[in-house]
């Protein structure tokens, strides 16, 4: 059984390795950001209060991501294994989701950290020009990454559930490194 969460500073590359061993494993793809932007494309409520924040960089309240995430891994695609791209992103997140996955009874989740250094994320950020990928708006988010998000590293690493991959390197070569520490 397969059930990952991704961490890793924004430009990490987790949606597109998220993708591939999803794909790969024929298992759940679940990416809060994908999520979001397909709400706020269509002007759900959940859209409508999320565009703000996702506009500034800024992290879209705890419970509205919780209830987001509670519905999505109630639905029977996630019962062969899963893989979350996005969440948790806090430490209350991250409290909620290990209380919830007991609920579930899911269990022998990993994590695993993309590892990639500052230089290189900002580089390729503002290569992908997402709407949310100008200068001001990446700043900000690299910012709320380090003093939300990557606290949850030590999290894990206490639960001794990290996997430290390097994602400094061509996109296969990541696949394969991932592919070989969640085997
Ligand atoms: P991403 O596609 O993962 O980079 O997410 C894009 C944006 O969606 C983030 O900058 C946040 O504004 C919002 N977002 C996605 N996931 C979360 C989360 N777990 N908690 C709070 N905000 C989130």
């Amino acid at each position: 059984m397969t059930r990952l969460i991704f961490l890793g500073p924004p430009g990490a590359g987790k949606g597109t390795q998220a993708k591939a061993i999803a794909h790969y494993r024929n298992i759940a793809h679940i990416s809060t950001g994908d999520i979001l932007r397909q709400a706020m494309k269509e002007q759900t409520p959940l859209g409508i209060k999320a565009q703000n924040y996702v506009d500034r960089g800024e992290l879209v309240p705890d419970q509205l991501m919780e209830d987001l995430v509670l519905h999505r891994l109630s639905q029977p695609d996630t019962i062969s294994g899963w893989i979350l791209d996005g969440f948790p992103r806090t430490v209350n997140q991250a409290c909620f989701l290990e209380q919830l996955l007991q609920k579930l009874e899911q269990h022998g989740e990993k994590v695993v950290n993309l590892e990639v250094p500052d230089d290189v994320v900002v580089a390729r950020l503002l290569e992908r020009g997402r709407k949310d990928d100008t200068e001001e708006v990446i700043r900000r988010r690299l910012e709320v990454y380090r003093s939300e998000t990557a606290p949850l590293i030590d999290y894990y690493s206490d639960r001794q559930q990290l996997l430290m991959v390097n994602g400094n390197q061509s996109q296969e070569e990541v696949t394969t490194a991932l592919t070989k520490v969640i085997a």
